[in-house]
Parts: C-alpha cells; sequence; structure tokens
C-alpha cells in the first residue's frame, strides 16, 4: 500500500470552488457574539467580565441596526482597489466618519449602568475627551500602538470602531472585495486577524478562515500554513490539557508567532472574539514558552 503525501491545500476543494470571503450576518451578528459570551461564562475565571461583554456585543447590534448613513468608496475606486489587490477600507488609512463616534456614545451611554467601577470611570474619561482626542486614540489603537492609548477606554472605542466598520462592509456587501496581495491581513480593511476558525456546513466544511478582530470578515487561507508567515515548515498545535480541544493555539516555529484556531466541528457556538477572550490561559502558556501572539483581540490590549 502506498501512502499519498497531502500538501497544505491538497486536503480541500480547488481554489475556485471555495468561498473566499465570509462578512457578518449584519442582522445578527453582535446577537450571535453576546449569547457566546452568555454561555461561556458561568463558572469561568473572568466570568463577570464576559457578563460584560454580553452586554457591550448587545449595545453593539443595537447601534449596528440604526448606524447613521456614512460616507463609502465610490464603485470607481472599490474596482481600483480590486485591481490593486488592496483593500479598500484599510483601517490606519480610511478616513473616518464622524458617525462613528455617535456610536460610541450610545455604546457607552447603554453600558455604563452595568459596568463595573472602572469602566464606569473610563466612561467618564471619554465623555470629557475633545473629539480630536477621541479620534487619536481611535488611531492610537487601529495602529496597535498599545502604549499610547487609555487601556480603560479602548474596549469602547474599539467596540464602535468595530460596529462602523461591519456597518461599512456589510453595506457595501461581499461583491466590494477582492483577493489582496496580503493573505495574512484583512481583504476588507488591512487588520489582522483575531483568530482563525474551522467551519462546518456545507461548502465550508472542514475550511479555514482567519476572522478579523476589527470588521469580523472572514477570509479562506489553507491549514498547516502560519497564518502570519505563511510558512508550512514548523507548524505545532497546542492547547489546553483535558478540554475538548476546540481551541488550540497554531504556532510557528518560522516566526515564532502563534495565533488560536478554533474548531467548529468540536463546538459549533464558537465565536473567535469572544473565545478568545475565554481562552486567555493558552496565551499564558504560549507566553510562558515565548512565543509572540500575532494578532491583537481588541478588547484585551495589551495582550
Ligand atoms: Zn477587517
Ligand atoms: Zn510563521
Amino acid at each position: 500500500m502506498t501512502a499519498t503525501i497531502l500538501e497544505p491545500g491538497q486536503i480541500e476543494a480547488p481554489a475556485g470552488e471555495i468561498p473566499f470571503l465570509r462578512l457578518p450576518a449584519r442582522e445578527s451578528f453582535f446577537t450571535e457574539r453576546a449569547e457566546r459570551f452568555r454561555q461561556l461564562a458561568p463558572g469561568h475565571k473572568m466570568g463577570d467580565f464576559l457578563v460584560f461583554m454580553t452586554r457591550m456585543a448587545e449595545t453593539q447590534q443595537a447601534a449596528l441596526k440604526h448606524f447613521a448613513q456614512v460616507h463609502l468608496p465610490a464603485a470607481s475606486q472599490l474596482a481600483l482597489s480590486r485591481e490593486h489587490g488592496m483593500p479598500p477600507l484599510a483601517a490606519r488609512s480610511w478616513k473616518r466618519d464622524p458617525a462613528w463616534r455617535s456610536a460610541l456614545e450610545e455604546i457607552t451611554a447603554a453600558v455604563v449602568a452595568d459596568a463595573p467601577k472602572p469602566a464606569q470611570d473610563a466612561i467618564a474619561r471619554i465623555a470629557g475627551m475633545s473629539a480630536e482626542d477621541v479620534e487619536k486614540l481611535a488611531d492610537a489603537i487601529l495602529a496597535g500602538q498599545v502604549l499610547a492609548v487609555d487601556l480603560g477606554a479602548a474596549p469602547f472605542v474599539a467596540a464602535a470602531l468595530q460596529t462602523y466598520w461591519a456597518h461599512m462592509s456589510t453595506t457595501l456587501g461581499k461583491t466590494a472585495f477582492g483577493r489582496t496581495d496580503m493573505p495574512s491581513l484583512c481583504p476588507v480593511c488591512a487588520s489582522a486577524p483575531v483568530a482563525s476558525i474551522v467551519r462546518i456546513g456545507g461548502v465550508e466544511q472542514g475550511l479555514r478562515y482567519l476572522h478579523c478582530s476589527l470588521c469580523a470578515a472572514e477570509w479562506h487561507m489553507v491549514r498547516s500554513k502560519c497564518s502570519n508567515c505563511e510558512s508550512t515548515k514548523g507548524i505545532a498545535y497546542y492547547g489546553i490539557e483535558g478540554d475538548k480541544g476546540a481551541v488550540k493555539a497554531e504556532a510557528c516555529q518560522e516566526c515564532g508567532s502563534y495565533l488560536k484556531i478554533l474548531y467548529m466541528d468540536k463546538d459549533p457556538q464558537l465565536e473567535p472574539t469572544a473565545d478568545d477572550l475565554a481562552s486567555l490561559a493558552l496565551d499564558m502558556l504560549m507566553d510562558e514558552s515565548g512565543m509572540q501572539r500575532s494578532g491583537p483581540n481588541l478588547f484585551l490590549i495589551p495582550a
């Protein structure tokens, strides 16, 4: 009997048949995330925080539902971006519509009553900032300049930015976006992924998608490949002993980084942002072994 060695890519359908991009479901995405936070909270060491994040995700959904009309790239700009393999809503260069700050006001007003005291103080600091300072804070978060940000205020700003970017991407629709020359970054907004997820069901069965830390778009990448440097050598998987194996760390010897990978066949309710936060213990293990996370969770700055 001869064994066939499968190369990465061969274990999946030919590229043309694979849905390359998945956008979040506008009507339900943040509600589903809230549900997941709610599920993960009971008995968890960070239970109170996860309960608060449930509330945060619910208010993101409410803000998304009636988000104001905002400036969007014209069809010609989108075509140009596709032609040149560039993400059209690049987080670090896109000129933000001031409407995102209204979403920030709405989100903070909705969660403040349920927030722990330090978070209430952070919300008060945001309320006292000038528009210019809020924009500077957003710039620093989107640029990953964690030392420059008010860490208590950052999660609220991040929540509003996530909502704004999901609003833009879902308004434009999937056909607005094309493949880019940077497979490790989001083709919508050029942000790094929070985690990757191996999906179940239909044509996506067994396919791995990277999940954007900002806009929640998902883009396909073959498995057994480093999502940071694309190396296929020296990839190893680490998990917490005794759990059901739904969340692992995919680590790469070539670039010394890791990103979590979630397996829906082990748990169909997984949600990348929520499950990433709830598996902080795995980050601590990876940190002890000297591995660096390749993508952020915007609710956990610094990681
Ligand atoms: Zn994105
Ligand atoms: Zn790598």
